[in-house]
């Protein structure tokens, strides 16, 4: 077992980026003060949170009002799915929820218990647009009012970008009243941002994402508010999203999105050269591996592929043992395991897709990570396929399920 960590699932979490605990720590024991105060240390704490939002809106290209603290990439997502729905409905609308199938389980779960509809995605994991517009003009029809379209603009599983111009132009056409959610969790460290909030209403993030702390997102509302808010009580966030604010986390989440902002376009190429040698690298070493999407429909700090032979929670305890830190998504249905939602959807067969393993690379992953994953990955696999049938099922990281977040 090797003791150093090769880390390659940067869209599960990255680590925190040295500024943004630097930026963080005055205020977890100096400034602690709760920035609702009216005193001179407590307003010493809001004039973080305010510098914060402009921070934060800089890189969105968005008003400061527009920007909304809240508790993590889900509750963002939460707020603009059951925020839009509770809103049309106290309204007196029969408002509902349409999403595309690839959605996070943040986006996808809240659409279905409010009763919406999924609609399909191509083979890439992108919304099909002609089934868009079909449930669109299903739901007139019926005479429902769609409260809120929600399609993400980065695939978490699979690295899929979704170019959100076209996607406006269809809501705006067949649901006027409908506002257009972005799940883009996983696109800021990649895309600019300010290109995608001129085609949506709201749009989430989470600053584990991007080299912040875990437990702090944002809702970008654009215009002023579009959704009810989901936590109600003291008012915080101009009565957007109630709770004493996390200040330190807030401060060092516009820090790293800041950092992540000016260091994007190197790192995008810094790390689309490591992606293609560690994916060239298994494609050449190794027989049947498939790119699952290719790669100029991706970010650039995403690899997927599936692997004839192999099933992935074996795969990915091999990994563990040789200290390769990877993921695949899988689900434990009536004891057999059920490849991701993702892959189902996209139409990539079963058994293709028991074989996924998806590695994510982020700020940082160095040159040495990628050659002693693939080194690994391809011992693992060669391993895997010579003692076929008698692979280890029962781990920590296999049944019931591995989750990719
Ligand atoms: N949306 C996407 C696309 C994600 O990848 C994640 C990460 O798990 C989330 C939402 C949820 O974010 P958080 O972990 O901050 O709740």
């Amino acid at each position: 077992m090797s003791d150093r960590l090769v880390y390659l699932d940067h869209a599960a979490s990255t680590p925190m980026r040295p500024e943004a605990v630097e930026a963080m720590s005055p205020f977890l024991t100096g400034t602690y003060a709760n920035p609702s105060g009216s005193h001179r240390f407590a307003r010493r704490a809001r004039r973080a949170v305010d510098e914060s939002r402009d921070r934060v809106a800089a890189v969105l290209g968005c008003h400061p009002n527009e920007i909304v603290f809240t508790g993590c990439g889900t509750e963002s997502d939460n707020m603009a799915v059951v925020g839009a729905v509770t809103r049309a409905r106290s309204a007196g609308r029969d408002a509902i929820a349409v999403c595309p199938a690839a959605e996070h389980h943040a986006v996808l779960e809240p659409v279905e218990h409010l009763g919406g509809v999924v609609v399909d995605v191509d083979r890439t994991g992108r919304v099909d647009h002609d089934a868009l517009a079909d449930a669109l003009d299903t739901a007139a029809a019926a005479g429902r009012s769609v409260a809120v379209v929600s399609v993400m603009a980065v695939n978490n599983e699979v690295g899929t970008v979704t170019d959100l111009a076209p996607v406006g132009d269809i809501v705006r056409r067949l649901a006027p009243d409908a506002v257009l959610h972005t799940d883009a969790v996983q696109a800021a460290s990649w895309l600019d941002l300010r290109e995608i909030t001129p085609h949506v209403d709201l749009l989430a993030l989470s600053a584990h994402k991007f080299g912040g702390p875990k437990g702090v997102g944002v809702l970008m509302e654009r215009g002023g508010p579009r959704v009810d808010p989901l936590i109600i009580g003291g008012g915080q966030e101009r009565e957007r999203r109630s709770g004493t604010h996390n200040v330190a986390g807030i401060v060092a989440m516009a820090e790293a999105l800041a950092l992540t902002d000016a260091e994007r376009e190197s790192e995008t190429e810094r790390l689309t050269a490591l992606r293609n040698r560690l994916v060239g690298g298994l494609v050449q070493r190794l027989d049947g591996v498939t790119e699952t999407v290719r790669r100029e429909h991706k970010v650039a700090g995403s690899a997927h592929v599936c692997i004839d032979g192999v099933e992935s929670e074996a795969l990915l305890f091999l990994l563990d043992e040789a200290s390769v830190c990877a993921s695949a998504a899988s689900a434990c249905a009536s004891g057999a395991m059920e490849p991701s939602h993702v892959l189902a959807a996209m139409g990539v067969p079963r058994e293709r897709a028991l074989g996924a393993l998806r590695l994510s690379l982020g700020h940082a992953t160095t040159a040495d990570d990628v050659e002693q994953g693939l080194s690994a990955i391809v011992d693992a696999v060669t391993r895997l396929r010579l003692n076929w049938g008698q692979t280890p099922v029962d781990t920590e990281a296999g049944r019931p399920g591995t989750k990719v977040t």
